[in-house]
This record gives structure tokens, sequence and C-alpha cells, in this order.
């Protein structure tokens, strides 16, 4: 029989990968709490048309990255590409309008049809940022300036911020036209997709990878040159509010800088790793303004902005930092029964332990803070072995289980001091443990 692999481009989350990966979800979700974002999620496929009608049509996602199916029922759904368009489609089905403004966090799994490659997977997380209802230049400032926090915090030192306008219409118009007449005669040197956009969305091709495209691209027409003096002034706040705020090692103006997806307006951004770790792929958070999606969804005129991140891009970045991120345990206490002692005492003591720390911890407004508390039993095996395992699974205390229950007490060790001491069985001798230990 032929070995079972996971499907090309999808790959297993190991549990010593997974600490690392989940250190950054739960950082990015400290970072929403802290800016004031709620937690929300959409379905992770939606009908084709969400994704159609809001990344446009000749977009790379659209036109060649998606998984598309039909259900049973021989409805076309869409595996989510990417979170912005469900979670606006959600704001728009479920009259969420009333409560602008909307700050919004969501995480989870994100899916693209790509030729897999380090830092490039066709199921891959990220974590999202939107924020609805504001279109002020200082939320531009604000939320970049939280991306940039994040990955200062992550990273251990700034990642370069790439930022560009993308102007209103009146602007984007003008550009596309000049755009437009100075690709038309040079259009047979262009890569095929490029002369496919250069008729449906020429703005586009300042985005190819391409490398002829990228010679040609750099004496194109500037979009700079082209904005109104509402857009122009917009995008100058921008920057100079970026410059007060501190998280940044660089910002780059990036003229060329368009994004690949049809929805975006005014200021768009990119961060990109300025180290090595992860080749081509670089740009580990992307995002801009898209002032004109809710409507063309169906919704009320609304300002947004956004952002998403890759989660395993962020993983592969400076693996040092984590090192204070590891999950290092606050308590974890290991129970070791001896040889005779009736199972049905040591599932009491671990029932009275176990329910007693989510209590206190809860009390104490402990739990979800990243505080870890666990309680395990390792059931059979020598004392020495059982001590050395419990070592490696960095147990902070240890607790024997042997002949002294006879006289109503167990054996406590501080794995850190070396201590023992008897402490008593039951729910006073435990009560008092969890008192001192959950702080
Ligand atoms: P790229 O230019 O690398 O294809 P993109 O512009 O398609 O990126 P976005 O749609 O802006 O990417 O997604 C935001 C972030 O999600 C990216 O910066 C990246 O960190 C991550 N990402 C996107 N596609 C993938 C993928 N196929 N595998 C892993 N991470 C991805
Ligand atoms: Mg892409």
């Amino acid at each position: 029989m032929s070995k079972l692999q996971p499907v090309r481009g999808t790959h297993d989350i190991l549990p010593d990968e997974f600490e690392k990966f989940q250190a950054v979800v739960t950082r990015a979700r400290e970072f929403a709490t802290l800016y004031g974002f709620q937690e929300m999620a959409t379905p992770i496929f939606e009908a084709t048309e969400v994704f159609a009608r809001s990344m446009g049509e000749t977009s790379d996602v659209v036109s060649k990255e998606m998984f598309t199916f039909q259900t049973k029922g021989e409805e076309s759904v869409t595996l989510r590409p990417e979170f912005t368009a469900g979670i606006v489609r959600a704001f728009i089905s479920n009259g969420m309008q009333q409560h602008l403004p909307l700050k919004l966090f969501s995480t989870g799994p994100a899916f693209r049809y790509e030729r897999p490659q380090k830092g490039r997977q066709r199921q891959f997380h990220q974590v999202n940022f939107e924020w609805l209802g504001d279109g002020s230049s200082e939320v531009d400032v604000e939320i970049i300036g939280l991306a940039g926090h994040l990955l200062q915090l992550l990273q251990g030192k700034g990642c370069t911020l790439l930022l560009n306008t993308l102007g209103d219409e009146e602007s984007r118009d003008k550009y596309r036209h000049a755009l437009v007449s100075y690709l038309t005669p040079l259009a047979n040197k262009l890569s095929e997709d490029s002369k496919r956009r250069l008729e449906k969305n020429p703005l586009r091709i300042l985005d190819s990878k391409d490398a002829a495209d990228k010679e040609i691209i750099v004496n194109a027409p500037k979009m700079t040159d082209y904005l109104s003096a509402a857009s122009k002034e917009r995008f100058e706040a921008v920057c100079n509010g970026l410059k007060d705020v501190t998280f940044f090692q660089d910002i780059k103006i990036d003229p060329s800088l368009v994004r690949g997806l049809d929805y975006y307006t005014d200021t768009v951004f990119e961060f990109v790793a300025s180290t090595g770790e992860l080749g081509a792929q670089n740009t580990v958070l992307a995002g801009g303004r898209y002032d004109g999606l809710v409507e063309q969804m169906g919704g009320k005129s609304t300002p947004a902005i956004g952002f998403a991140a890759g989660v395993e891009r962020l993983s592969l970045l400076e693996q040092k930092i984590y090192a204070n991120a590891l999950n290092l345990p606050d308590v974890k206490i290991i129970i070791m029964p001896m040889e005779g002692i009736p199972p049905v005492l040591v599932h009491e003591q671990a029932g009275y332990l176990r329910n007693r720390i989510m209590l206190t911890a809860i009390e104490r407004r402990l739990i979800g803070i990243g505080r870890q508390y666990s309680v395990e039993i390792l059931w059979s095996g020598k004392l020495g072995k059982r001590l050395e395992k419990a070592s490696k699974m960095n147990a902070t205390h240890v607790l024997i289980l042997g002949d002294e229950m006879k006289s109503g007490n167990m054996v406590l060790k501080n794995m850190k001091t070396g201590e023992q001491m008897l402490i008593s069985c039951g729910l006073d001798g435990l009560k008092g443990l969890v008192e001192s230990l959950i702080k």
C-alpha cells in the first residue's frame, strides 16, 4: 500500500512547531485587545461570488488561485483565500452598520492554489485586522502603527514598511490613462499575464514579479505625479503621522506598490522582512484602505482599512525571539502513583487539583492571559525514570502518591528547588497548595 501523505501545499503543524505558531497568534490576539479590536469568525468557505465580486475577476487570486467546488446542491463555493471579503459580507448580512465604527480581529486558515515553496503554501494561516467606519488619515496611522508594533515585538527588530497611495478614483483614472499610454507601445515585450492586464487592469502590471515586466515598470509614470490635491494631502498626513510612530526600522515610499486586489483605495502598505530568513517570500504583512468595498458588495458606503499577516511567515522570522514566548508552564504538577495505590484515589486527587486550579485562576482573572496550568498523571514506570521525564516536561512540581497515603499524606517535590514536603490528601491539603501556586 502506498504511504499516506498530506496534500501538496498543505502541512502538519507538529507540537514543537505549533508552540511557535501559537505564540504568533496569541501575540496578535493580545494586540487586538490592546488596541480595542473584537474577535469574530466567519465561515471558512463562502459563495464564490463573495470573493469574485470583491477581489476582482482579473486578480491573480480570483483568476487562478481559488479552491472552488460545487456543493451537492450545486452551489459554487470557495475556500476563503483571505479574510476581508468574508468579514465585509458578514458585516452586511448581519446589519452591523448600526454599530460603527468597528474594529475586528480574526484568525484561521486561508487557501490559495499556488505553487508551493518556502513561505508559500496552499493552506496557510493569517491573523487579520479590519477597521470599518472611520476614514480619517489618523486611523491609517494608528492601524499601520499597530502592525509595526506587533512585528517589532515578534521579531525583536522592526521590518521595513513599504507605503504607497492609490489615490481617489479621479487620481486613479488619470494615472491609468498615463500608464496605458506608456505600456501600449511596449506590449509585445510584456509577459502574457501583463498583456492580459493591460486591457483589464493595467495598474496590476506594476505588481508583476516577471523580470522583463519589472524592467519596463522601472521607467513607467509614477502614481505620485497624478494624485489629486486631496489625495496628495491625505497621503502626506499619513506619512507625517507615521514618522512620529516609533515602531519601524525603516519607512520607504514605494510608488510601484499596488497590491494584488481590486478593492484597494488610497493608502496601501506592506511590511517586508529585512533579513534573509524568508528568501523571495519576504512580505510578512500587507493591507490597505478599501473605502469602496462595502458599497460594492451591496452595503452602505463605509470607509474601511485593514491588513493581514501570514502566521507561517512570521513563525519563520528570527527564531530566537520565541525563546521568550515559548510556553513554559506557570504551574505543571505531575502526579506519580506508586504501585498498589488504588487508581480511584489518584483520579480523585487529580480531580480536586484540576478543579481547584481552574476555579482559582478564573476567580483571580488569570485565565486567557497566556498563563498555563496543568496537572498530569504519569501512571507507570520506575520512579527515577518518571522523575527524569517530569523534568523534561518542565514540571514545576511532582506529587508522589505512595505509602504516606496510609496516614493521609502525599509527597510534594518542588522541581526548581528540589525541596520535598508532606501535604495532606483531599481538598484541604490541595486547596492550600493551589492558593500558594496560582498567582
Ligand atoms: P504574495 O505577494 O507573497 O503572494 P499576497 O500579496 O498574495 O502575497 P496577501 O493577499 O496580501 O498576500 O496576504 C497577506 C499575507 O498573507 C502575506 O503577506 C503573506 O504573509 C501571507 N500569505 C499570502 N499568501 C500566502 C501563501 N500562499 N502561503 C503562505 N502565506 C501567504
Ligand atoms: Mg499572492
